[in-house]
């Protein structure tokens, strides 16, 4: 593959008793934190791989039905979290994000679509029709707040399906077929349904020849793929499908053990970020 240069970000955090997500886990509430990715891809530019949560998250749910969002999962965010202050921090002006990778269409995933006036979206389109005429409380029941995503976005998105569909090379089995996004060996993006309709993971290799597969929500935790853990049946309940999320999940844990070089990185997960230094 073509290597990328990666850095990982925390735009705010959500609480969870940890048993919700993860059959067996303590009933103690566990934070959540809500992590994005910096690719700087050598001839495309800068790229997002989602965005955590912004200050507008905030903003949009305010009133009912939204603030149920904010009362089901509480949202703590620092002034300067945001991400485009982040990324200005590090020396990247908000302007300069040539384009956002949306694993899904959740709030912790596209809260700061806003401030990157410049990007251009790509996802599945499976994912945004799944969400994109959805009002009120069928919005709110899918985790999508339609105020987060710009007025303009269908001028701006890319859909993945569009973009070169490839056959993974053999260590990624049992995933058979993902979509080279910029037709270079990058950027592969692989549907992971269960958690979102058209939910994207994104496989990439870093400076170091370190492989990555960023997987979004398939699962909250790293162990629940490792030891194939399945979340609690109320979880379940904010799912597009239960079903192939179980399938997501069992073809996850079947990778792992195939390729245990590989990182997958759940976007929630506390512990692996803090194990592998990532943030
Ligand atoms: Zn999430």
């Amino acid at each position: 593959m073509l290597p990328v240069p990666v850095k990982f970000f925390q735009a705010g955090y959500c609480t969870h008793p940890e048993a919700i997500v993860m059959r067996g886990g303590k009933w103690k509430i566990a934070n959540f934190p809500a992590i994005f990715a910096l690719i700087i891809h050598p001839q495309q530019g800068a790229i997002l791989y989602d965005t955590g949560y912004s200050q507008r998250f905030f903003e949009e749910t305010r009133t009912f039905p939204n603030r149920l969002y904010a009362m089901i999962t509480p949202v703590y965010l620092q002034p300067g979290e945001n991400p485009a202050s982040q990324l200005e921090k590090y020396g990247i002006k908000p302007t300069e994000i040539k384009y956002i990778i949306i694993s899904h269409f959740h709030a912790d995933h596209v809260g700061g679509l806003w401030e990157f006036p410049n990007a251009q979206f790509m996802c599945f389109q499976s994912a945004y029709n799944a969400v994109k005429n959805l009002r009120g409380w069928n919005a709110v029941k899918a985790g999508f707040l339609p105020g987060l995503i710009p007025d303009n976005f269908p001028e701006r998105v890319i859909y993945v399906e569009d973009t070169k569909n490839i056959q993974l090379p053999p260590d990624f089995s049992p995933f058979i077929t993902g979509f080279d996004i910029f037709a270079d060996n990058s950027l592969i993006a692989v549907e992971l349904p269960g958690h979102a309709t058209g939910q994207l993971g994104l496989i990439l290799t870093d400076t170091h020849h370190q492989k990555y597969f960023l997987i979004a929500d398939a699962c909250w935790l790293s162990r629940a793929y490792q030891e194939f853990i399945q979340p609690q049946k109320i979880a379940t309940i904010l799912f597009a499908d239960s079903q192939q999320y179980t399938d997501t999940l069992y073809k996850l844990h079947i990778l792992h053990q195939n390729n245990p070089h590989l990182k997958i990185m759940p976007t929630h997960c506390a512990e692996s970020w803090k194990q592998f230094g990532l943030i």
